[in-house]
């Protein structure tokens, strides 16, 4: 940055916005970076039913990155489109029951490619 001031009463050393110190007495961490979120349609989701025990299905979201997916915020979508519960996995989102179609349309919905 141009110290537009320079030499004049105006130059005040830079500070740091968090704690005021001089920027070369300030130690404060760096600050965290907001997950940058993928736009949905530069990505592409895979769907598929999976069979658990006592014969109970799940509809499997994935193929999505967990850092570059609001995953949680994409649980909620699901959850409302299907009526069922669900939860975020590691790298994927399962929805409870067999809901393999309305969950396609609801990703495409949304925005992303499927399949
Ligand atoms: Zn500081």
């Amino acid at each position: 940055m141009s110290r537009l001031f320079a030499g004049t009463p105006f130059d005040i050393p830079p500070t740091c916005d968090r704690c005021g110190k001089l920027e070369e007495e300030c130690g404060c961490p760096p600050e965290q970076q907001t997950p940058q979120w993928l736009p949905a349609n530069r990505q592409r989701a895979k769907v598929r039913l999976d069979r658990r025990k006592h014969k109970r299905m799940m509809t499997v979201v994935w193929g999505l990155s967990a850092n570059e997916t609001d995953l949680p915020a994409l649980l909620s979508e699901l959850k409302t489109a299907c009526g069922a519960g669900g939860s975020v996995q590691e790298e994927s989102i399962e929805i409870q029951g067999e809901h393999l179609a309305r969950v396609t349309d609801k990703l495409k919905q949304i925005g992303y490619r499927v399949g």
